[in-house]
């Protein structure tokens, strides 16, 4: 093949995965893989410069789909060159160095010729999507895609369900900015279980769950998911002399910003960027990478740009997390509703600073999409850096395939399908073992009754000795029984019964998450205590009434009622609570306000209470306090020498109130 044909099939190639990546964000590669045919193509490129052609993936950026209304930038957007090593850093730098006039290093004269440090901005590289948001006079107007960086998709009613997002500003100015739509990793983790419950397709990475739902054509499933967003720039003309000060004023703004760290020279970047390494294993949101930025801005104008990226930036990728091991058998675990996921045994491998001995398969699918075989050799990622997941796998001479036990391994009962759902499960609720565990498991979990100090082993124990068969046991464990268990003292013991007594306090919205209704989390906990003041109500609210909660769908809905229509859970609650659990329900304390829904404007000075007073009491029965009129204004509280308040409350019709009326409805 000559070079030509070489060029000409790793465009394909990368144009295809492109397409997957960028337009229906199903993408068959992994990054790093996609990235080594891109840097191939780049080289290939560089070392024949006369067979580069405009429309090649090096000279453009990102993808577009026809879904949504395209819209031209009035700025483009770019990509960011990649470097992979310390050295290639270095080497950005030095061209930096080499193409910044004399003034924009600042040195002393003409006779001064070495080169001083820049000064460099550092930032995490977010692993989400690219969009651009327009404000007029401080409101937002527009949300665009970064597409294909000259025009985007319009995908503003979506954007607005982001509460990330300000819908007004704290000034009102005309701005663009910029940043990274991503999804938390815990939100995709749970999104991934939901989609595997329901047998819907799981996402790959939270960047593409994040891709996917945002680019949703019905905004209430983006309102439905959790996304948030991190703003990395802004086009403001001419008033700021750095990117730094660029970013502290959006955050003043009310944007959303993620910290900004200043190197003095690539060396010190290079040890930030060490640092910024360890500590995003602890973040909630993925990243790719780190931005180095050349924070002048009069600089960054002076460098420019490339037909694809910023010469005054660059991102520097963190290496692929991913290891070969052996896949030395399949396992069937049984989950706290019974579902049967396979799970792949591993030689134990360090992966990421850890050791990892087992990844999950999701499902049965699964393991037929990715033909995985007991005995294969198995690429290992961790999967948003914290569930180790298969990636791809080869097959070995020792391979043979894995075949689905009839029966549930923990328990003997054979396992059945639930129509609409993927997964298999056991039907044995009741004495599986496993399921106990799972439901004890969840129970005790953060964010359930978040009751400290019952890991695996000790719940393990408890369940296999026979004190727990539901969560309502853990509330008439003794001293004793505790003190039977491998390795628990005296002092354990009595740490353990004081966490069970501490959790004893708890609120609704908690124990209806806790005690394990199938497809109800903490979310859906949370819309039925705001719709329903206690257990009791619950238990008596029709289908109907549950089915026509706002963010409950019909699966869910029947699952609520039926759990609340069974002897045996109604008995468990009963027994929990007679142990004492008292379920508090802050919702309803807020619902009883008396002025919920109110609103209060108070104009003039009042004789008896200090504005701010006033507002606090209004604010303590629920209503809202504006500092000006409009439409959706309740009452007008005027004091004396009123100003031009009470005009514009007249124009609008509002009820003007006395101190005394004022009074009256307080009391
Ligand atoms: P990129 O993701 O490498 O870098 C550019 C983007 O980084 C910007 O558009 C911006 O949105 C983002 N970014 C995040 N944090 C930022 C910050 N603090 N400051 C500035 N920008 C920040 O480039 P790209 O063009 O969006 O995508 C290319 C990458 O996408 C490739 O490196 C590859 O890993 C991936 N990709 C993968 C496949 C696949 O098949 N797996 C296909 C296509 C692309």
């Amino acid at each position: 093949m000559d070079v030509q044909e070489k060029i000409e099939k790793l465009r394909k190639e990368i144009e295809l995965n492109s397409y997957l990546y960028y337009v229906l964000d199903e993408p068959k590669l992994e990054d790093y893989e996609y990235d080594n045919l891109f840097h191939e193509l780049e080289k290939l490129e560089s070392e024949n410069p006369e067979l580069i052609t405009p429309d090649s993936p090096t000279q453009r950026v990102g993808g577009i789909s026809e879904k949504f209304n395209q819209v031209q930038h009035k700025t483009r957007l770019y990509s960011l060159e990649n470097s992979n090593s310390p050295e290639e850093l270095k080497k950005w730098y030095e061209r930096v160095l080499k193409e910044a006039s004399p003034e924009n290093l600042g040195q002393m004269s003409l006779f001064d010729t070495t080169p001083k440090d820049i000064r460099l901005a550092v930032e995490l590289k977010i692993d989400g999507l690219a969009i651009a948001l327009t404000y007029k006079k401080g409101v937002f107007v527009q949300g665009l895609t970064r597409g294909d960086g000259v025009v985007g998709e319009d995908i503003t009613n979506n954007l607005k369900t982001i509460k990330a997002i300000p819908l007004k500003l704290f000034e009102p100015v005309d701005i663009e900015v910029r940043g990274e739509i991503y999804m938390p990793i815990t939100s995709f983790e749970k999104l991934n279980e939901k989609q595997i419950e329901l047998g819907q397709k799981t996402f790959a990475n939270p960047r593409n769950a994040a891709a996917g739902t945002v680019r949703q054509l019905d905004p209430k499933i983006t309102a439905q998911r959790d996304l948030s967003i991190f703003v990395y720039t802004g086009i403001i003309n001419g008033e700021f002399k750095s990117h730094f000060e660029t970013m502290s004023y959006l955050k003043k703004l009310g944007f959303r910003t993620n910290k900004v760290e200043i190197a003095n020279g690539i060396d010190e970047a290079i040890k930030i960027i060490n640092k910024l390494d360890e500590k995003r294993k602890t973040l909630d949101y993925a990243t790719d990478g780190v931005v180095i930025k050349v924070d002048s801005l009069q600089l960054q104008n002076e460098l420019g740009f490339t037909s694809r990226v910023p010469k005054w930036a660059t991102a520097y990728k963190f290496p692929p997390e991913a290891v070969w091991t052996n896949l030395n058998d399949i396992k069937v675990q049984i989950g706290r509703t019974g579902m049967a996921t396979p799970v792949a045994i591993l030689e134990p491998v360090n992966l990421a600073g850890s050791v990892v001995s087992r990844a999950s398969l999701y499902n049965f699918d699964e393991i037929k999409r990715l033909d995985i075989e007991i005995n294969d050799r198995a690429l290992i990622k961790k999967a948003a850096e914290i569930i180790p997941k298969v990636i791809k796998t080869e097959k070995t001479n020792n391979s043979k395939p894995f075949i689905m036990p009839e029966n549930c391994p923990y328990c003997g009962e054979k396992l059945i399908d639930i129509e609409g759902e993927v997964a298999k499960y056991c039907p044995n609720n009741k004495t599986c073992p496993a399921q106990i565990k799972g439901r004890i498991e969840y129970f005790v979990s953060k964010y359930a009754m978040d009751i400290d100090g019952f890991g695996e082993s000790i719940i393990e124990q408890l369940v296999n000795l026979g004190k727990v068969k539901d969560y309502s046991d853990l509330y008439y464990l003794t001293y004793e029984d505790f003190l039977e268990l491998d390795l628990i003292k005296e002092k354990s013991a009595n740490n353990l019964l004081n966490a069970l007594g501490e959790s004893k306090n708890t609120t609704l919205s908690r124990f209806i998450n806790a005690v394990g209704i199938r497809l109800v989390g903490k979310e859906s906990a949370d819309i039925l205590a705001k719709s329903f003041k206690s257990i009791d109500d619950i238990k008596n609210a029709t289908l109907d009434e549950i089915n026509s909660l706002e963010g409950i769908g019909e699966k869910m809905a029947n699952n609520i009622y039926n759990f609340f229509h069974n002897e045996e859970n109604l008995s468990t609650i009963k027994r929990a609570l007679d142990a004492g659990i008292i379920l508090d329900n802050p919702y309803t304390i807020s619902e009883n306000l008396k002025l919920k829904g109110q609103s209060f404007v108070i104009t003039g000075t009042l004789e008896n209470y200090s504005r701010d007073e006033a507002q606090s009491i209004l604010k303590s029965l629920g209503a809202k306090t504006p500092n000006s009129v409009s439409k959706n204004t309740t009452y007008v509280i005027a004091g004396a020498n009123p100003g031009s308040k009470i005009d514009k409350a007249k124009n609008l019709n509002i009820p003007i109130l006395s101190e005394e009326e004022f009074m009256e409805i307080i009391k």
